[in-house]
């Protein structure tokens, strides 16, 4: 008799996996976590009930993640991960021979541990890299202590209940742009804007208090289901992400990276957004 796992991140709606066979399950010291098998995704990890990342669609949100801020940054060096502890996004960061330091700040070990076990492509050799420094800790917590600078900071986190609420919050927005280098880009997982659209607004009303650029960007990413995936995205430079096409074309090519989903026609397209969502975040912040 198959096993079935149903995500419970909404009420009345919801998708469900086969579980064809648990890897591994266990309360941590923060959240409950989750790693089974399906025949469809792969390998798939979970966090209180809600979908994480699995094996087969991970690269569309890890390469959009990483890639837009760096290439649009232009000149990135020093990098900042909040969250992440499946080290997908510390993969795609590492891949920038112009990245010269990525700091992650997770606060559960349990989860790097277990993906290095059970999800080991998703680091794929990362966490080795010469110039990761991995943090154990809560991220609202590194942005209000540290003296580092960063130059792209990118959180990437669950969703804004149990640990991962703090990185949501007014504080941590702030502190964040206090950790930007001058002309440096915030760039956060911010749900499915269909299903999680006030969430879009909150983030948009605090972004919009703090710097003088916020927007979204997105992409369809299978297993977060409901539509597009916002991600969010502030900065003092407004231009950052209006470069020219010609500009990006220019920087992917000279990065030499091999993208499955990510290409400069799509970063630029990411930016377009649904009337309804620019509506709401018109109604919200008055823009
Ligand atoms: N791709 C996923 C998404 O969009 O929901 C995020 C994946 S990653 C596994 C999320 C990570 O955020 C987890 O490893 C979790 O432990 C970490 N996290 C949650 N709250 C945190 C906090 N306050 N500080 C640092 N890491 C946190």
């Amino acid at each position: 008799m198959t096993r079935v796992w149903s995500e419970t991140l909404y009420d009345a709606y919801g998708q469900h996996f086969n579980t064809d066979k648990i890897l591994f399950e266990s309360k941590t010291e923060h959240q409950h976590l989750l790693i089974f098998q399906n025949a469809r995704f792969g390998r798939v990890m979970a966090l209180d009930g809600v979908v994480q990342t699995t094996e087969r669609d991970e690269f569309i949100y890890h390469e959009m993640l990483a890639h837009v801020p760096i290439l649009a940054h232009g000149n990135a060096r020093r990098v900042l991960i909040v969250g992440g502890g499946d080290g997908g996004m510390l993969r795609e960061v590492c891949r920038h021979r112009s990245v010269e330091s990525v700091t992650q700040v997770e606060i559960d070990q349990a989860v790097i541990d277990m993906a290095l076990r059970y999800l080991p492509q998703h680091s794929a050799g990362a966490y080795d890299d010469p110039r990761a420094h991995i943090v154990i800790g809560d991220g609202i917590d590194f942005v209000r202590q540290t003296d580092l600078r960063f130059d792209v900071i990118i959180s990437d986190s669950t969703d804004p209940v149990g640990p991962g609420e703090v990185l949501f919050s007014d504080s941590f927005y702030a502190n964040a742009k206090r950790c930007l280098n001058p002309g440096g880009v915030l760039v956060t997982q911010n749900g499915v804007a269909f299903m999680q659209l006030d969430e879009a607004r909150e983030t948009a009303a605090k972004l919009s208090r703090l710097f003088q650029d916020w927007h979204f960007y997105s992409a369809a990413v299978p297993t977060y289901v409901g539509g597009v995936m916002a991600f969010a995205w502030a900065s003092d430079n407004p231009e950052l992400r209006r470069q020219p096409l010609t500009m990006i074309e220019q920087r992917f090519a000279a990065a030499a990276i091999k993208t499955r989903y990510y290409n400069p026609a799509i970063h630029q397209a990411a930016f377009a957004l649904p009337q309804y969502l620019l509506d709401a975040l018109a109604e919200e912040t008055g823009k």
